[in-house]
């Protein structure tokens, strides 16, 4: 447990654009700041961050909260994680209090399998670097391919030993349960037995982009083929394959600053770089390149060099999956190394500037690089060609940015000694197919289309065609942007100088008289502290929502604070412009006010109607009757008084 006055010392303490800087590059804009939303896939920005309050809203998803919402949500980190990573970053100590056993019997499975993974990986580097065994075989191995031992510690390289379920048992003497083990794969049983998955291979943990080990890949070592050369944690709550870059924790801030990503096949390819002082590189691992990676990726850079070796037919294999990255509005170069060579063998080969000047030199744009092989093949065969400019033009056609398709259109006629206008004509006809297709799909799921960021809301003046629950929203919106407002209450009858009181105050009083409650889990919630608040006469202010702990009270809070809102301009009373900002702010609570009891009433008598159809005595319809009547009088004496009863001063 952190204590409660540590916890406020790091909210208090923490920049939000610093926090989210550090994964997503933001661009001021106004009073805000402005980025790709690092949790939907999107091509323009619509990640708000607001510096001044504090909180982020992307207004393509919907995902919005404060700094430790966002490093929740991005790391997948617990609260207690969330304010631990902040504290680290600014430096604040965090005394823990002392955690009950029940607490910690509590830890999450995730959190269980995060505790195992780092415990295996402590127990593999141990076995290599410490162990006779590790020793001669493990670290011999590495310093044979080169590998030097500060990379060996950085990227936390390991060797799990020969014996069948050495790890396994070293695990359970720890007290680490059999579910786990199995969970993250690190074992696997047969017979009621367990064993060890990784046993006497090398072992290359896989980081998440904050550092955690989420799995494990390992390399055997004899050169005999009746072992896969590679085995690899199995997917689990905490890895899943086709969100994960091989050594983007170590990579993610050389991308940054390279403004650029290489992407390799495997392990070895980005530590020999690595070594080598390409630091900016990671690798899919396994399995060709998926949307979500790219996602990543892109909270970095929008430039990628793919880094193959010289096979034409595995790179042709994997055009379908570079168009995707185009598609994203990705900037993809190509780097072909010399046949028969990887990035790790040529890395071990060469010196380090002569691989950087390697890689630099032999960057192509990928279009180009697809145009000049698909042409290659076509030689002069001229329905070969025709195929080959449909090919060309459907990639160029997936290029979000009109200018850089013509641009492309521009020097891939050029290549393939095509008129432009050709090309251009090819082009339109996708553009225009691709149109229909989309506009076909509006409305369903897959549908990218990003909406406009909010705009300027009215406070709602129609009170009985809204959806049900705007008025609560409505209400608590006024709470959270105004609720320690002073507004001036004169009652017809009062002395002239009007009372002042909190705006939270008066909405609480007049919802309490009228006993209205919240239908709204979360607006309840939010409602109450207030109710509380005006009881205690300490009325909460908006950052005690804004940073709450329940994630769900946070979100909402900030969702409702983040809309560029704005009290009407053009409210009148009596055919009068009210122009003061307080003027205005009174009728705006009581329209809120009205709005919202008079929709509850309704509702109220809807349900009495109703059971008044299905009564079945004489006794219960009176009830009902009389109940029905009250109500009436009450929704009378409300649209009287309307807007009518409170005067402005
Ligand atoms: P060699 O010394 O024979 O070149 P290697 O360890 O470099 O062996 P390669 O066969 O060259 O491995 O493969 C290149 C990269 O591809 C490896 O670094 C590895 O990360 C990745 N790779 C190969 N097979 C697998 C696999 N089954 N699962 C995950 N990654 C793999
Ligand atoms: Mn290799």
């Amino acid at each position: 447990m952190i204590p409660r006055d540590t916890i406020d010392t790091i909210i208090s303490t923490v920049r939000i654009e610093e926090v989210i800087g550090d994964f997503v590059v933001l661009r001021r804009r106004g009073v805000n700041m402005l980025g790709l939303c690092p949790f939907h896939n999107e091509k323009t920005p619509s990640f708000t961050v607001s510096p001044a309050k504090g909180i982020y809203k992307c207004f393509g998803c919907g995902k919005a909260g404060n700094a430790v919402n966002f490093i929740m949500e991005h790391e997948h980190f617990s609260y207690p994680e969330a304010l631990k990573y902040l504290a680290r970053k600014y430096n604040i100590e965090v005394e823990e209090e002392e955690q009950t056993p029940e607490q910690l019997q509590e830890l999450n499975e995730k959190e269980s399998l995060y505790n195992l993974n780092q415990f295996a990986q402590q127990f593999f580097s141990r076995t290599l670097l410490e162990t006779n065994e590790g020793k001669a075989v493990g670290w011999s191995y590495l310093r044979e391919r080169g590998i030097r031992d500060d990379i060996i510690q950085k990227f936390q390289l390991g060797f799990s030993p020969s014996a069948w379920d050495a790890f396994s048992q070293h695990a359970a003497k720890n007290g680490y349960k059999k579910e786990y083990l199995i969970k993250t794969g690190l074992s696997l049983e047969k017979e009621n037995r367990l064993y060890d998955r990784f046993h006497s291979r090398i072992i290359f943990p896989i980081h998440s982009a904050s550092g955690r080990v989420i799995g494990f890949g390992g390399r055997i070592l004899s050169a005999e083929k009746t072992h896969a050369k590679y085995v690899n944690s199995p997917e689990s709550e905490i890895y899943n394959k086709s969100k994960t870059l091989y050594g983007i924790f170590f990579a993610k801030n050389a991308i940054i600053s390279k403004d650029n990503c290489y992407l390799v096949e495997g392990y070895t390819d980005v530590i020999s770089l690595f070594q080598a002082g390409i630091e900016n590189t990671v690798a899919s691992s396994g399995t060709s390149l998926t949307l979500d990676q790219i996602r990543m990726i892109r909270r970095y850079t929008t430039n990628i060099t793919i880094l193959y070796d010289g096979d034409p037919a595995g790179i042709k294999a994997s055009f379908r999956g570079i168009d995707m990255i185009v598609e994203q509005a990705m900037n993809v170069m190509i780097v072909l190394f010399p046949n028969g060579e990887d990035p790790d063998s040529f890395a071990r080969k060469n010196h380090p500037d002569e691989v950087d000047r390697f890689i630099k030199e032999n960057a192509v744009n990928f279009i180009l690089f697809k145009t000049r092989l698909l042409l290659d093949e076509t030689r002069n065969d001229p329905i070969k060609k025709a195929g080959l400019i449909k090919e060309i033009v459907n990639t160029i056609a997936l290029i979000p940015d009109g200018i850089s398709r013509s641009l492309y259109i521009h020097e891939c006629s050029a290549l393939m000694t095509v008129s432009e206008q050709v090309l251009m004509v090819e082009m339109n006809k996708i553009l225009r197919a691709r149109l229909k297709k989309s506009l076909k799909e509006e409305g369903s799921e897959e549908n990218e289309i990003i909406p406009e960021p909010e705009v300027i809301a009215e406070p709602q003046k129609d009170f009985d065609t809204d959806s049900p629950g705007s008025q609560e929203q409505e209400i608590i919106r006024l709470l959270l942007l105004y609720g320690q407002d002073i507004i001036h209450l004169k009652m017809d009858n009062a002395a002239d100088t009007g009372v002042p009181v909190m705006v939270a105050d008066y909405v609480v009083h007049v919802l309490l008289r009228d006993e209205m409650v919240f239908e709204n889990p979360v607006f309840g919630k939010i409602y109450e502290f207030y109710l509380d608040g005006v009881r205690k006469d300490a009325i909460p202010d908006r950052n005690f929502f804004l940073t709450h702990p329940d994630l769900e009270l946070s979100q909402t809070a900030v969702n409702l604070v983040f809309s560029p809102y704005e009290l009407s301009k053009n409210w009148y009373k009596n055919n009068i412009l009210i122009t003061t900002e307080e003027s205005r702010l009174l009728l705006h609570v009581e329209h809120s006010i009205h709005a919202f009891r008079a929709r509850k009433l309704e509702k109220m008598m809807t349900e009495i109607r109703r059971k008044l159809a299905n009564a079945e005595t004489a006794e219960e319809q009176t009830i009902l009757m009389k109940q029905l009547g009250e109500l009436k009088k009450q929704s009378i004496r409300i649209n009287r008084e309307g807007l009518g009863r409170i005067i402005i001063k």
